[in-house]
């Protein structure tokens, strides 16, 4: 279709995504951020082959590569006394890229003109005519052809426009995380299990690392006054260099979210009239398959994919959800398996699990890592033709 004007509600991966992606194909995009300031957490993300694809779609994917460190941890496998279950052998798995969240999110921030970005602007209505869609912050009211709502797990827009699905669910899994100022050397990052737990690190360029700590937890939204305390009680005896990583984050850097999705209560389109969801607030999943952010990337190129090639919104849309839902969806479900097998709490699990991962040659184990993340790994984009360089 003629490219026209989209307001885009967010401006964290995902909305800045799709922002570019939009202005690639010749659309004038508005963004509308709540935060005075676009930016990020302070913890780390991984991404892999699909997602860095998509960065190559919307023309960042060398400066992404450039702002990150290859690492191997899906095949590093530990305990906690720190015998090792599988060692990678580089080669054999593709990497991963890890990045300082608030340096990919740079990347596409760089690539957004900031006078497209209003700050301080957070969304309180959305409604529609069949020709146009309007967005209300405050008395304030912006009008356009076309809304992304890429407003994060507690989506403004999915509560407005899909007021009948349920907020996202917690299910007794919460998570650590915090950067450490720690130069590891050329470690290679790694994950070390047990029963109910998992420990996680993974290198970041500039001599630190990254970790997270995910663990069963009983009710939602318990904090401690000392996160990084709460963290060393959990971990803190198990294997170099864990002790020295949490010792390395100040108290104050260490983040504690609960997880929740909408695995049990998936949406039934991501599409209303002429506004589409994107990212987490389609589609929020759980952070096991380090995909959350990566599916975002492809939502935002096959949206400005769907919208280039048909004729018009609501067919372009009604193709972005068709191809977007089951996707997302499935791998929300998987990733949502996955963590539910690491926070289980089952000794026969955990047993089962030393035992058929020491059995395995690296090699294999790296074969069958690859097989079984091939259906997402494997993405290609479409065609997203370049209609203005940035
Ligand atoms: C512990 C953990 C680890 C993770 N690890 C990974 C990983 O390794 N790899 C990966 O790919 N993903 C990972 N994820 C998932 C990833 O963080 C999210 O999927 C991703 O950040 C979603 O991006 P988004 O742009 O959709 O939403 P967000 O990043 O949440 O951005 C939403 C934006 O919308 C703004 N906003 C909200 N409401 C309004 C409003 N009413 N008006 C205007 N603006 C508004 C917010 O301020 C924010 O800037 C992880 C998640 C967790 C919890």
């Amino acid at each position: 279709m003629k490219p026209g004007s989209a307001i885009v509600i967010g401006a964290g991966i995902g909305g800045l995504a799709a922002a570019i992606a939009l202005r690639r194909t010749g659309w004038t995009v508005t963004v509308l951020e709540r935060n005075r300031v676009a930016g990020e957490i302070g913890a780390g993300m991984s991404q892999g082959p699909n997602a860095i694809r998509a960065l190559d779609a919307l023309g960042v994917g060398d400066r992404a590569r450039a702002a990150g460190t290859p690492f191997f941890g899906t095949a590093n496998l530990r305990e906690a006394s720190g015998r090792y279950l599988n060692r990678a052998e580089p080669g054999t798995v593709p990497p991963l890229i890890g990045f300082h969240r608030a340096d990919l999110h740079n990347v596409l921030l760089d690539a957004v003109p900031t006078e497209s970005i209003r700050t301080g602007a957070a969304v309180t209505a959305i409604d529609q005519t069949p020709g146009r869609a309007f967005v209300h912050v405050g008395d304030e009211t912006f009008e356009a052809d076309l809304v992304v709502a890429a407003d994060g797990v507690r989506s403004t827009a999915r509560r407005l426009l899909w007021p009948q699905t349920p907020e996202p669910a917690f299910w007794h899994y919460t998570v650590w995380r915090g950067i450490a100022d720690l130069d590891l050397g050329p470690a290679q990052g790694g994950m070390t299990l047990a029963k109910d737990r998992y420990f996680l690190t993974m290198p970041l360029p500039g001599g630190r690392v990254y970790w997270g700590l995910g663990t069963r937890a009983g009710t939602p939204g318990e904090r401690a006054d000392d996160e990084r305390s709460e963290v060393l009680r959990r971990v803190g005896d198990w294997h170099d260099p864990i002790p020295a990583l949490l010792d390395a984050t100040p108290t104050e850097r260490v983040l504690h979210h609960d997880i929740t999705d909408l695995v049990r209560t998936p949406l039934p389109t991501y599409v209303n009239g002429r506004i589409a969801l994107l990212g987490d607030a389609a589609h929020p999943m759980s952070p096991d398959l380090g995909q959350g952010a990566g599916q975002a990337l492809e939502d935002a190129v096959v949206l400005a994919a769907s919208l280039h090639d048909v004729s018009d919104a609501t067919a372009a849309l009604a193709r972005y959800d068709t191809v977007r839902r089951p996707r997302t969806q499935w791998i929300a479900k998987s990733a949502h398996q996955k963590g539910a097998g690491y926070i289980s709490g089952s000794a026969a699990r955990q047993r089962m699990l030393v035992w058929t991962t020491r059995m395995m040659r690296p090699a294999t184990l790296a074969t069958m890592t690859t097989k079984a993340l091939a259906r997402i790994w494997d993405w290609q984009p479409p065609d997203l033709p370049a209609y203005k360089e940035l």
